[in-house]
Formats: C-alpha cells, sequence, structure tokens
C-alpha cells in the first residue's frame, strides 16, 4: 500500500507546483512532508493536510483576502521554508512516531497541535483582512496598517478559534472519536491553536522585522518599497517565516505538554 500512498504524494505535489501553488523546492518539502506523515502517524494524517492546506487556498481567494502586495514580503507561491514552517514539526512529530511508537498519544498530539497552529494563523491572517475595522497592534492596541505582523482584529480572532475548531474536529474524528474524552481533546485542541495564533502576533508585534519607508512613510516586511526601506522595529532576522515556524513550534510543544499532563 505505501507504493500507493508515495505515487498519490508525487502526482499531489506536482499538481501542486504547476498549479503555482508551490515552488519547486517547495513541492519537494511538501513530499518529503507528506511522506513521514504516511511513515508516521499513517495516510489519514494527510488529510489534516489537505485541510490546512486546501482551506488557505481557497481563503487565498476571497475577494478582498489578497495579500497586501505593499506590506507582505512573500506572496503567491509557497517556498520550501514557509511549507516548512507550517508543515515541519508535523513532518518531525510523525517521523519521531517511527522510531518510539510508545509515545504515539504524545506524538500525534504533537502532530494535531502543530497544525492546529498554522491553520489558526493562517485563517486569522486571510480572513481579518475582510474585517471593516483597521487592526490594532497586539500588544500596544494602537491601530496598524493591515497586513502588519502583530495586528489583530476581532474578525481575524474569531477565525483562528474557527480554524482550529476544524482541524481539531477532523483530527478528533480519525483518532479520538470512540473515547470518552474526545470532547476534552476537541477543546484543548482549539486552546492550543488559538493560543499558539496570539503567541504569532506577540512575537509578530515585538521581534519581527518591521521597515518604513523612507519616501511614502509605510510600514512593511519588505527591505524595498519605492526605495530601500530603513528597520523600525524587531530584528531582520526575524522574518515571517521565523515567526510562523515558532508559532507551529509552539503549538507542538503545547499539543505533547498538554496529551501528558491531561491524557
Ligand atoms: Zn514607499
Amino acid at each position: 500500500m505505501m507504493i500507493v500512498w508515495v505515487v498519490f504524494l508525487i502526482i499531489i505535489c506536482i499538481l501542486l507546483y504547476l498549479l503555482q501553488k508551490l515552488t519547486f523546492a517547495g513541492s519537494v518539502t511538501a513530499f518529503i512532508i507528506g511522506g513521514a506523515t504516511v511513515v508516521g502517524v499513517g495516510p489519514a494524517g494527510l488529510l489534516l493536510f489537505a485541510v490546512f492546506f486546501g482551506s488557505s487556498i481557497l481563503l487565498g481567494k476571497v475577494k478582498g483576502a489578497a495579500v497586501d502586495e505593499e506590506v507582505v514580503e512573500k506572496h503567491g507561491k509557497r517556498d520550501a521554508f514557509q511549507v516548512f514552517a507550517n508543515g515541519g514539526y508535523a513532518g518531525l512529530c510523525s517521523v519521531l512516531l517511527v522510531f518510539f511508537p510508545s509515545l504515539a498519544t504524545i506524538l500525534v498530539a504533537g502532530f494535531v497541535g502543530s497544525l492546529a497552529a498554522a491553520i489558526a494563523d493562517t485563517w486569522a491572517s486571510e480572513i481579518g483582512k475582510l474585517s471593516q475595522d483597521k487592526p490594532i497592534d497586539v500588544l500596544t492596541r494602537k491601530k496598524v496598517e493591515k497586513g502588519v505582523s502583530g495586528g489583530v482584529t476581532g474578525l481575524g480572532m474569531a477565525a483562528a478559534f474557527a480554524g482550529s475548531f476544524v482541524l481539531a474536529g477532523v483530527a478528533i474524528l480519525i483518532w479520538w472519536n470512540e473515547t470518552s474524552v474526545s470532547y476534552l481533546w476537541l477543546f484543548f485542541f482549539i486552546f492550543v491553536g488559538f493560543v499558539a495564533n496570539l503567541l504569532d502576533s506577540i512575537l509578530g508585534s515585538t521581534v519581527q522585522g518591521l521597515y518604513q519607508c523612507p519616501n511614502c512613510g509605510i510600514h512593511t516586511e519588505k527591505l524595498h518599497h519605492c526605495v530601500k526601506t530603513v528597520k523600525i522595529r524587531g530584528f531582520s532576522f526575524v522574518t515571517n517565516d521565523v515567526v510562523n515556524l515558532c508559532c507551529t513550534g509552539a503549538g507542538a510543544l503545547m499539543g505533547m505538554i498538554g496529551a501528558v499532563i491531561f491524557f
């Protein structure tokens, strides 16, 4: 059966490359993470990736939800780092499961927790952009430009909640449907996704590099706008991808710690 899944994954990754959803390196990374998932947590784990990635692509098409090209550094095709920032920890938990099958509950919880974080963050930013209100900075409460990291809206927070709920719901149906604590798992993963997304905003508001264009004054993640931009906050090595990596890592960690404490 394994060969069937490998061929299936190759076809999906080639399609995503041809449809320009992933760069070449991005699709190779997706194949590796997908392969690790099939071998570790099993082919059902691919369903969670499908929920996350499918919803990200669909939400990216919603009118008005288009990434603000003035502000955000990367948009369009996802590169290898972006793919790893979203799915890397899930792939890692899956690989570890091959070597430590006795830790299955903990590692599957890490797998689900990291993807709950990834989907919460994606839904929050894509749906949050539809908000009528200007976002406010999560810490300073000052109004910020749309698309600038650290900015949150009520709609975005609700979307983070909804995204975690959908992903957690599918995970419960796969792994914890028959257990008496399935509701507990559901609430737990919603909490993990929501908190990880909050952490993403806090890091975005503090350590992530933010730049200003000296010509037009816009706040942006880009190093170049009308002219070369000037850093006004954070560290230049802390890009949006690095913050995402922290967010999904926190999701995986919370998932694993929660599994040890509560289950
Ligand atoms: Zn400018």
